[in-house]
């Protein structure tokens, strides 16, 4: 199984969910198994006990399991049936962690976050990842959205346990989207590009460093913002993708493809090209 790291800076809330998802969208229309994981730095154990007012509504998954709205938006776009366990929180990691403390299970070893963390989130992406579907098959490409920003403390456990799955199943397997905010600023409407800039440096750091970018821009990036972003976080040009605002997100994946995305993504995760049945506008 191969992966696709969506990440994002900046600020939150600029659409990591419906990039992972419209990601998840061209690599099954190009023929792939696609499955997705959410994952939620927070401690607690699922979306279930939090407000709506702070979290947006909860989604309900086949097997009881609450959830973030995203795992919804992957049921969506992708088809297919998820249950509780593709939702990693901080919480459920270490509840498991900590069950398995209590039964002795680390052998009177000192438990801590790194191995063991780590090490959990890793075992429970595999798991998740090599699960059959409803079909009985095993999928072939699994997208993991990670929330929050990249940066943040809470988050850190999962960027090492990714930098870690990264290096274990090798850079052809894995493939590290970063997803930036474009903002533009005064009369001259110029599109920033520091931001990106900052947050590419400071995923590159944690051993993540992104083979695509997305942008979220009011107005499509224009060429030279493209060029110069590709230019200072180390990516060819095409590995700048534009997701500016439309007014139906189901446009999004179409807007991806029409960049050339499902390329890139065939590229740097050294996938053999299968015959794409064609997404409909
Ligand atoms: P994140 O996962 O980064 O928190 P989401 O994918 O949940 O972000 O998106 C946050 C909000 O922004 C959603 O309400 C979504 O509909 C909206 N959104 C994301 N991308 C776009 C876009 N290109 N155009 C318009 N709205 C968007």
């Amino acid at each position: 199984v191969k992966f696709v790291l969506v990440s994002g800076g900046v600020i939150s809330g600029i659409g990591k969910g419906l990039t992972a998802s419209s990601l998840g969208v061209l690599l099954k229309s190009c023929g792939w198994r696609v499955t997705a994981i959410k994952i939620d730095p927070y401690l607690n154990r699922d979306a279930g006990t939090m407000s709506p007012f702070e979290h947006g509504e909860v989604f309900v998954l086949d097997d009881g399991g609450e959830a973030d709205l995203d795992l919804g938006n992957y049921e969506r776009f992708l088809d297919v049936t998820l249950s509780s366990d593709n939702n990693i929180t901080t919480g459920k990691i270490y509840s498991h962690v900590m069950e398995r403390e209590r039964m002795g299970s680390y052998l009177g070893k000192t438990v801590q976050v790194v191995p063991h963390i780590t090490d959990a989130i890793q075992e429970w992406i595999m798991r998740v990842a090599t699960t059959p579907d409803a079909e009985g098959k095993v999928p072939e490409i699994c997208v993991i959205e990670l929330g929050g920003t990249v940066g943040d403390i809470e988050s850190m456990p999962f960027v090492e346990a990714l930098r870690q799955l990264r290096y274990n199943v090798g850079d052809v397997n894995f493939c590290s989207v970063f997803v930036s905010l474009v903002p533009v600023l005064g009369v001259v409407g110029e599109q920033k590009t520091k931001p990106t800039q900052h947050g590419v440096k400071s995923i590159s750091s944690m051993g993540l460093s992104p083979q695509l970018i997305v942008c979220r821009s009011e107005q499509p990036l224009h060429a030279d913002t493209r060029r110069k972003l590709a230019m200072f976080c180390q990516v060819a040009p095409d590995a700048v993708a534009s997701v500016h605002d439309v007014s139906n997100t189901y446009r999004i994946p179409m807007m991806l493809q029409e960049q050339g995305v499902c390329n890139l993504l065939i590229r740097s995760l050294h996938l053999v090209w299968r015959l794409p049945t064609r997404l409909e506008k």
